[in-house]
């Protein structure tokens, strides 16, 4: 298959192949985090599995063109980074502008240049 096939069907749905992949592999753990793809120069929220031991097996890692190299994976951490002023945030205390985590309306409104 190439990029283009592989990216439309697994684009965004790394969390329901994963929940089917962990019914065939009960002892696989599912992780939620954050994917950084070099070609994209960004990190993507992602979900993948592990093996007992850590080993990663991600059943949509073809959605990135870089087809998801070890180093790359960050499991969540329950904090976020501002986007503006680069505040550790808890994710219940996250304010999402965009696909931008801000940690204050303050933050939010100088994001978009009205402060
Ligand atoms: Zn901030």
């Amino acid at each position: 298959m190439s990029y283009a096939e592989d990216y439309k069907k697994y684009r965004g749905k790394c969390k329901e192949f994963c929940e089917a992949l962990i019914i065939e592999r009960p002892e696989l753990t599912m992780v939620r985090g954050h994917y950084f793809e070099i070609s994209w120069g960004r990190d993507e929220a992602h979900w993948w599995c592990t093996e007992p031991d850590g080993t990663i097996v991600d059943p949509t890692s073809k959605q990135f063109p870089s087809g998801g190299m070890v180093e790359n994976y960050t499991p969540y951490s329950g904090f976020s980074d501002c986007e503006e002023c680069g505040k550790s945030i808890p994710e219940a205390r996250i304010i999402m502008q965009g696909r931008y985590t801000m940690c204050s309306d303050r933050c939010a409104m100088k994001l978009v240049g009205l402060l």
